[in-house]
């Protein structure tokens, strides 16, 4: 089964953003190692500096105390020379360890260093003024309390608390790698954690899908039982695999179903016709054997010799309508079968709903139908075969008629619309159409009449389609039925000057 775009998405997000929180905190993590580790090596190269510079101070201090020694046994320039050089080596470095300490207690060291320092060139000045000696004994004697013990003492102490601050710093780099390790374990277990719960809310979620999906396959599979009875499904469902076979009975099913209610309406069509056909054949049959029984009867009569002048002229006359009414079914039907091609020319509509108007009238005037007509007074056009178009007019008028046998309203309309059309109405106040044919008007053999065909309306529709309108019909608000016939019109006409007229 292929996942679509949306369910990769939506099972991949939730994964995907824990591992993208992760990458984020992972990489904030390396840069705040990066840079406590870089302010751990400046200070531990900073304290290595002063460590150095203080232990170049006690080998400065440990040179002056020898060449100051062999000076005052000999003063001899070269070795005041040597003396000066311990000095200002011991005082260049002094100066360095000043100017960079930021600790409380080696400013104090160091300004007990100076003062010591001081003390040191004073008493060696003196020293030289009046020099030991000359025996050993002396030199010894002044060799112990030699000048510079004002300084070992204050540099000792520097040096101890420089070793201190050293021993300070790695301590604080053990602990910090420490806490770093710590950090870096806790990730993992979150990391770990994190994408845990993300595989879990996906697998709840899909779980969820799944559940909600089985309970509506289910669902069809009980609605799919009780309508088609021979459908088996396993009532459990609940996994991928399990669904998809259940989907596959389904559909294969539902074909089968389909396949047959699709043979079923087939049969219920062609039963329907076949009971039209039968419908028809009775209508006909009824239709023809009036007439002929009548002309039958009149034939017979003059045949026997009742009648010795013959047939009267009124006889005939009854021959002639009731032969010109058969003539007129067998007519219809061979319209529906096979409608006439006809031939278009421009027409007058509105005269030709003038001529149909005068051939009712007198039917209208014996069923008290009032008649209200609303007619442009310019002549309309449409390209019309004129003979086909009056027919489909007069079928609309008589089933009017037929629905107002004791009187009422007939309105007849035409009127342009837009894009170049008309538009003509037959409206009633009859009690409009039945709803059991509303939906199948147009079809053949739909009558609601004893002794209607059925055929009027399709006959009348396929004209009017062939003439490339439409008929449509519906019921009024106020009761009774409206016919409405939509043609294009004439290429001439007034209301085509804005469309085009082709050919
Ligand atoms: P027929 O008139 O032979 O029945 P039609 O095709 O002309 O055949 O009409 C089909 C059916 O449409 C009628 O039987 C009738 O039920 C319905 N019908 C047609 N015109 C009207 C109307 N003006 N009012 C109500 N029903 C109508």
């Amino acid at each position: 089964m292929a996942l679509n775009r949306q369910m990769v998405f939506q099972v991949t997000m939730p994964a995907l953003l824990v591992a993208l929180a992760m990458f984020g905190i992972s990489l904030l993590g390396i840069r705040s190692i990066n840079h406590l580790q870089a302010d751990r090596d400046k200070i531990v190269s900073e304290h290595a500096f002063r460590l150095q510079k203080v232990q170049d101070l006690e080998t400065y201090m440990r040179h002056i105390r020898l060449h100051s020694f062999l000076y005052v046994m000999s003063m001899t320039p070269e070795r005041w020379a040597k003396v000066e050089r311990d000095q200002t080596n011991f005082e260049t470095t002094l100066g360095q360890l000043r100017d960079t300490t930021t600790d409380d207690g080696e400013r104090r060291a160091i300004e007990a260093i100076e003062t010591g320092y001081l003390e040191y060139r004073r008493e060696l000045q003196d020293s030289t003024r009046s020099p030991p000696g000359p025996d050993r004994a002396a030199y010894l004697k002044w060799s112990d309390t030699h000048p510079i013990r004002h300084v070992v003492v204050p540099c000792d102490e520097l040096l101890g608390l420089n070793r201190q601050a050293m021993k300070d710093t790695a301590d604080e780099s053990a602990r910090e790698g420490d806490r770093t390790s710590t950090g870096m374990i806790l990730l993992g277990v979150l990391g770990a954690g994190g994408g845990l719960i993300g595989g879990f809310g996906v697998a709840w979620g899909l779980s969820r899908s799944i559940t909600r999906l089985n309970v509506q396959l289910q669902d069809v599979h009980a609605h799919l039982n009780h309508e088609v009875a021979s459908l088996r499904l396993t009532a459990e469902g609940g996994n991928l695999q399990t669904m998809e076979r259940q989907l596959g009975t389904i559909l294969t099913r539902v074909r089968e179903v389909v396949g047959q209610l699709q043979r079923q309406e087939c049969e219920t069509l062609r039963a329907e016709q076949l009971a039209a056909v039968g419908q028809l054949a009775a209508s006909i049959a009824h239709e023809v054997r009036n007439p002929l029984t009548s002309i039958n009867l009149l034939v017979g009569a003059a045949l026997t010799g009742r009648y010795p002048n013959g047939l009267t002229e009124t006889d005939l006359r009854v021959i002639h309508d009731e032969v010109g009414r058969v003539e007129r079914k067998v007519q219809a039907l061979l319209d529906f079968a096979r409608p006439p091609e006809g031939e278009h020319h421009a027409e007058d509509v509105a005269g030709i709903v003038h001529r149909v108007v005068g051939l009712v009238q007198e039917r209208l005037r014996q069923q008290a139908v009032r008649l209200s007509l609303e007619l442009p007074t310019e002549p309309v056009t449409a390209e019309l075969d004129r003979d086909q178009f009056q027919g489909v007019l007069v079928n609309l008028i008589f089933n009017a008629l037929d629905a107002m046998p004791g009187g009422g309203r007939l309105d007849v309309r035409l009127a342009r619309e837009g894009a170049g059309n008309l538009r003509l109405s037959v409206a009633d106040s009859g009690p409009g159409i039945d709803t059991t044919v509303a939906d199948r008007l147009f079809t053949p053999f739909t009558s609601t009449k004893t002794t209607g065909t059925g055929l009027g309306l399709s006959v009348s529709h396929r004209v009017v389609r062939a003439h490339g309108g439409d008929l449509t019909a519906a019921n009024r608000d106020g009761g009774g039925a409206c016919f409405t016939i939509t043609l294009p019109a004439a290429c001439g006409d007034p209301s085509r000057a804005d469309v085009a007229c082709g050919g």
